[in-house]
């Protein structure tokens, strides 16, 4: 109800205007519990600072002492004219509080944002260093203007208890009062259904590269690499509706060794090379769906044009997706010297695990050349699994260096890859 007199832009201009505001705020007195007079309004834009606060019916005029600058003599005419516009001055600077928070109840998605309404608007950095959250989670702000903030985080864990609290001040330098804190618990990870045991699996792999609107029509291999958002998002709303649960390749490799189970209809979404518009486009769509995914990013070409930057790989594994690796320069493995191939296996998982603080286990061969020696070295050196582009969707702890995919193909219409992901399940 505050929000219609709050910018202090609209207080510069006339102090005329304060007649209004005051009849407005003196039928509000039971919600003004500490008054004091309206010039303090104008401080922060003319250079005065409020030295006197009194209880609102005793309010008359504020005495305001210059604080230096070029001020005086404006605050002395506008004194002045409050005196004579508004004999009796009864204004109040309201503290500002939170109007409303969310989420505050029990099974919030892992997805959800944190959204802030205030009374008043705020100084946005004093809000965003006062913001907590506990377990600390690693997230960005968002302000939809200056009495709404959202904040986003990366990705809340499962089953947790966050506790958040918030402070700071309004655009006038009014602490924020009342209650600054909330808690909000998060709903339980999708149940792992499929206990661990079997020797092999039937999980489809799909293979995307581009989610964009291929820029050249006439770039028939752009095209094919180019599945459109649209065409992403019902993708991703269709495995949603019919109960599909993304893993990782990591999360496959677990489950084949024994070590833990698989939700139901699991399902295993890859991006080859770490383009750009995984992190606009693709990741905001997984995210909305709570879904996992699998990134192979070309090490050498992080922060070139056309790739993620390194900041948007440390976000997108914040966002629970695998970083694996796609070798350094996305040379042909095939080809190249034992030595050239230890280099590219090596030099790229080192950098990625230095970029993102933890281990990279999970390799793609680049355009899915490879060989029977090239395999071995991607075990020697240290990964856990690696993905070819051969067709096929039944998996087993043996063959993990080799295992299958299914391409999705820009231009594809929806049924065929529900019934490509349908039979492969
Ligand atoms: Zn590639």
């Amino acid at each position: 109800m505050h929000r219609a007199q709050a910018p202090s832009g609209r207080f510069r201009v006339l102090l005329r205007l304060a007649t209004a505001v005051i009849g407005r705020l003196a039928g509000q007195v039971d919600r003004i519990a500490m008054a004091v007079v309206v010039f303090a309004l104008l401080s922060g834009s003319a250079g005065y600072t409020l030295v006197q606060q009194q209880p609102i019916s005793n309010v008359a005029a504020g005495t305001l002492v210059p604080t230096g600058g070029d001020g005086g003599q404006a605050v002395t005419s506008m004194a002045a004219t409050a005196a004579a516009d508004a004999p009796s001055l009864r204004v109040a600077r309201v503290a500002p509080y939170l109007e409303a928070v969310e989420p505050k109840t029990s099974g919030i998605p892992a997805n959800a944002a944190i959204v802030m309404t205030f009374s008043q608007a705020m100084n946005r950095p004093s809000v965003e260093m006062s913001f907590a959250i506990q377990p600390k989670v690693e997230g960005r702000f968002v302000w939809r203007d200056d009495f709404t903030l959202r904040f986003e985080a990366f990705k809340l864990g499962y089953s947790t208890t966050y506790q958040v609290e918030v402070r700071g001040r309004s655009h006038r330098g009014v602490p924020l009062s009342g209650s600054r804190w909330w808690s909000f618990s998060t709903a339980a990870r999708p149940p792992n259904v499929l206990a661990p045991g079997r020797a092999a699996i039937n999980v489809p792999i799909l293979t995307y590269h581009y989610i964009r609107v291929n820029p050249d029509r006439n770039d028939r291999l752009g095209f094919a690499l180019s599945v459109t958002p649209a065409d992403f998002a019902a993708q991703m709303d269709w495995l949603a509706r019919n109960g599909y649960h993304p893993i990782t390749t990591e999360d496959l490799y677990a489950y084949l060794k024994g070590a833990r189970g698989l939700p139901g209809k699991p399902v295993i979404l890859t991006f080859d090379d770490g383009y750009s518009d995984f992190y606009t486009t693709a990741l905001p769509i997984l995210m909305s769906h709570d879904f996992t995914a699998e990134e192979y990013v070309v090490a050498g070409f992080v922060g070139q044009p056309g790739y993620m930057t390194a900041a948007q790989v440390r976000e997108a594994d914040r966002s629970g997706i695998e970083i694996g690796s796609h070798t350094v320069s996305h040379v042909n493995l095939a080809t190249a010297s034992l030595g050239a191939v230890r280099a590219q296996l090596s030099e790229s998982k080192a950098f990625l695990e230095q970029l993102i603080g933890h281990p990279v286990v999970s390799f793609c061969y680049p355009s899915g050349k490879f060989n029977a020696s090239v395999a071995s070295q991607v075990a020697a050196a240290g990964y856990h699994d690696a993905t070819t582009t051969w067709f096929g969707y039944s998996h087993m702890l043996g063959d993990r260096y080799v295992w299958t995919r299914l391409r999705v193909s820009g231009g594809e219409p929806l049924d065929q890859v529900a019934a490509a992901v349908r039979s492969a399940s």
